[in-house]
């Protein structure tokens, strides 16, 4: 598996809007997408900072995954995000490891990168997400 970078940082919050006055309108950073996946019931928004980008991740339902996550551990830090050359073979790697897998298969999300999430059991607590942007 080769892991390229850091792709973004996922950060749960109640309403992009008011995440905006932080993350933008006092560190600097440009709100660049914005994007409802339907699927997942999050609308997210994308600031891109160096190589890298934040994440803001709403929730557009009550049940939906990020206002369960909300619920339980409050806004903040949510997820991180690598970029992986090949997201395929990645899986395939990480399953014959015994890493459990909350995607065996990549999904779509925002800006029509391949997605998909490891097991938070399996990796000491931290949610991880895995995408391919070609
Ligand atoms: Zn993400």
């Amino acid at each position: 598996m080769e892991i390229l970078k850091i792709d973004h940082l996922g950060i749960a919050v109640n309403s992009i809007d008011e995440g905006n006055k932080f993350w933008s309108d006092i560190l600097g950073l440009k709100l660049e997408d914005k994007e409802t996946v339907e699927e997942q019931k999050v609308t997210t928004a994308f600031y891109p900072c160096g190589d890298s980008e934040v994440e803001l991740l709403e929730s557009t339902s009550p049940d939906g995954p990020v206002a369960k996550f909300i619920e339980k551990k409050g806004q903040g830090f949510q997820h991180v995000a690598f970029r992986v050359a090949d997201i395929e073979e990645a899986l395939a790697e990480l399953e014959e490891k015994g890493v459990a897998l909350i995607d065996k298969k990549p999904r779509r999300g925002a800006g029509g990168a391949q997605i998909a999430f490891l097991h938070p059991k399996a990796t000491g607590g931290v949610l991880v997400e895995l995408c391919q942007r070609d």
